[in-house]
């Protein structure tokens, strides 16, 4: 009789968002035509812009007509959005070949499948309050975890002075949920303790385009060594809108070997056996993100999601509340007030005010007593939770 996979059976239930779901439909149930602010969601609320629907649009055109028309693209991505992306770094000081960037489905998508690469012995460092899907990922994939909790005290930037031994490293900056922005000599001893370990860092940059600060890194591959111990996971789901439309890559540097093995080359080998490449439409539309005219649209876009932050920031400033995130990150995690635990606070405001956040509590054991909220939502909404906010807690 067949085995299924039993790590499914370890997995802990999924509740956070369906929990607020269930928590939001019995608010409106009790009290119909009552609006929710909702500062929760990590979806974005603009649209694709102007340029990339032009390309969208030119691409569907193409698949028209025989002249134009294209069947499969190579696996690992079309030449012209590897090209693209590579050329996205270079503009950071960061060389990469364009067959050092492989084209993805998203960064969730990518997360799972780079898995393959690991023999499931290894051990996952995952510093919390994290993504959820790291630690399910890890744990469908029968790999141990060491839990590495941040603090406060901390700035919640994880620290490899601390770390226990582990063969795998996700790192997020910046971090979903606390907003958190590795600093680049942060980033460097991760590098280092990597390096000497013989270990690998997942990094995590799906949120790269919100930073402003000038000396924070966008990439780790910004930090010497890292070509040797580090890959890196993005996506245009942030950046661009793209989280219905679906585009992501991942750079794996040719450097990055393991026991004698190429890393670059099993990807190589992986994406030609599981899969079939990202549409062409999409890569076209995707391409359209790195051309000038899509990089300052898409910087419009992004100010609207920055302004939302600062709102939410000055407001948390106002009030004296401590926060992390908002500066350099659509994410802000602040300090539930006295005497509520994540939750308590997330009812409560639901409650007295009607605004929808994330309890901390969600992330991890290590978020409980904060609590997130999102910039994505819409600027309007986002300036009347906020006043709503500093009346109830001033
Ligand atoms: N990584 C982080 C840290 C995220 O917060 C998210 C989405 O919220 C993703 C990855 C997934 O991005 P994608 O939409 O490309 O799958």
């Amino acid at each position: 009789m067949l085995t299924p996979n039993a790590h499914y059976g370890e997995l802990k239930d999924s509740y956070l968002f369906a929990r607020i779901a269930e928590k939001n439909q019995a608010y409106s149930l009790e009290h119909p035509g009552v609006k929710l602010l909702r500062m929760g969601i990590g979806d974005v609320s603009q649209p694709l812009c102007p340029a990339v629907i032009r390309a969208l649009h030119e691409a569907v055109e193409d698949q028209a007509k025989k002249e134009s028309f294209h069947g499969y693209l190579p696996e690992c991505g079309a030449p012209f959005l590897r090209e693209a992306i590579a050329a996205y770094y270079g503009q950071r000081g960061v060389t990469l070949s364009p067959q050092e960037v492989f084209v993805s489905s998203g960064a969730s998508d990518e997360l799972g499948h780079i898995l393959d690469l690991f023999d499931s012995g290894n051990a996952a460092l995952i510093p919390e309050p994290a993504y959820p899907a790291y630690v399910d990922a890890s744990v469908l994939a029968g790999r141990r975890i060491v839990h590495l909790p941040t603090d406060a005290e901390h700035g919640f930037l994880p620290d490899p002075a601390g770390a226990g031994d582990a063969d795998l490293i996700y790192l997020c900056s910046p971090n979903n949920p606390t907003g958190a922005v590795l600093p680049r000599e942060l980033l460097r001893a991760w590098v280092d303790w990597a390096n000497q370990r013989g270990a690998v860092i997942l990094f995590d940059a799906a949120y790269e385009a919100f930073i402003s600060d000038p000396g924070l890194p966008h990439s780790i591959f910004e930090i010497e060594g890292a070509r040797t111990c580090a890959i890196e996971i993005c996506s245009l789901s942030k950046t661009a809108g793209f989280t219905g439309t679906r585009l992501g890559y991942t750079v794996i540097p040719s450097q990055l070997e393991r026991k004698g093995m190429n890393l670059r080359e099993m990807w190589v080998r992986n994406r030609t056996t599981k899969s079939n490449g990202v549409s062409y439409i999409l890569q076209k539309g995707g391409a359209a993100v790195f051309t000038p005219e899509g990089q300052r649209q898409v910087q419009e876009t992004l100010k609207i999601y920055k302004n939302n932050a600062k709102t939410m920031a000055d407001t948390l400033d106002r009030l004296g509340i401590w926060y992390t995130g908002g500066k350099n990150a659509p994410y802000i995690w602040m300090r539930c007030p006295e005497p509520f635990s994540s939750w308590e606070f997330f009812d409560h405001l639901l409650r007295e005010v009607q605004v929808i956040g994330t309890p901390g509590e969600g992330f991890g054991e290590s978020g409980e007593g904060y609590f997130r909220f999102s910039a994505f939502g819409d600027p309007a909404d986002t300036r009347e939770a906020m006043d709503r906010l500093a009346v109830l807690l001033k």
